[in-house]
């Protein structure tokens, strides 16, 4: 049975190192949910799970989550005992006249796409839901008194499909070794040639220039020709 779980374990954990690229040292984040649920079972999570997913897995919390359980006071107290002896990490609300709730801390601590590949620990509903709405954030929960590493969600899976796929738009960085890609399977034009293009619609100032003073002065010598011819009859005329 215990050997089953694991290998259930290490499926989902290749699955989020293939695709979303989370690999060991885990670092997870618990709160007091969690905490009290392990208390409740008698699971010892400091040892249970990195036997669970692994030796290299790093537990910690936040000071949000321990502010709430110092809030509750004596019915958790057990939970904040057990929370206490891990790292706090940095959430940046400390100095807030009031700490966050557990719960947004924990989203906060997420973000938009969970940059630093937390794992999430708790057996709070929200904070459940909201981990599986964020693609590449594996969840652990307590059932049964056990440590479960949740299944990822049908969306984590989806997104997971189309990274594979290559459907996803391509990242800033990734915009400049495509045009070059493509410019040497000659797919882009190299910019010199718009630059000719560009070149020959446009007309020559120069010719332009040249051919108007040129009908000028033909126009003229024309002109004069006609006014001499007049003036030539007109003289004729008169000697008659
Ligand atoms: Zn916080």
């Amino acid at each position: 049975m215990k050997l089953k779980r694991q290998k259930h374990a290490k499926r989902i954990l290749s699955f989020y190192k293939t695709h979303f690229n989370i690999q060991a040292p885990f670092q997870v984040l618990l709160d007091g949910t969690f905490s009290q649920a392990a208390l409740r079972g008698k699971i010892n999570i400091n040892e249970q799970l990195p036997k669970y997913i692994g030796p290299g897995v790093k537990l910690a919390t936040t000071s949000c989550v321990l502010q709430e359980l110092e809030s509750i006071g004596k019915a958790v107290y057990g939970a904040l005992v057990i929370l206490k002896q891990f790292p706090v990490l940095p959430c940046g609300h400390k100095d807030r006249k009031q700490p966050l709730s557990a719960n947004k801390c924990l989203q906060k601590m997420l973000g938009k796409d969970n940059p630093h590949k937390y794992f999430i620990a708790t057996q709070d509903r929200t904070l459940t839901e909201h981990a599986a709405s964020l693609p590449g954030t594996p969840l652990l929960f307590i059932y049964m008194n056990t440590v479960v590493l949740d299944k990822p969600s049908k969306h984590c899976h989806q997104v997971a499909d189309e990274l594979a796929r290559g459907s996803v738009a391509p990242a800033e960085e990734q915009k400049g070794t495509i045009l070059q890609l493509k410019r040497s399977a000659g797919l882009e034009e190299p910019q010199s040639k718009l630059i000719r293009r560009k070149k020959i619609k446009g007309p020559n100032p120069l010719s332009c220039k040249k051919s108007k003073k040129v009908d000028q002065k033909s126009t003229h010598v024309r002109k004069e020709g006609r006014n001499r011819h007049k003036r030539n009859k007109n003289k004729n005329m008169g000697t008659s």
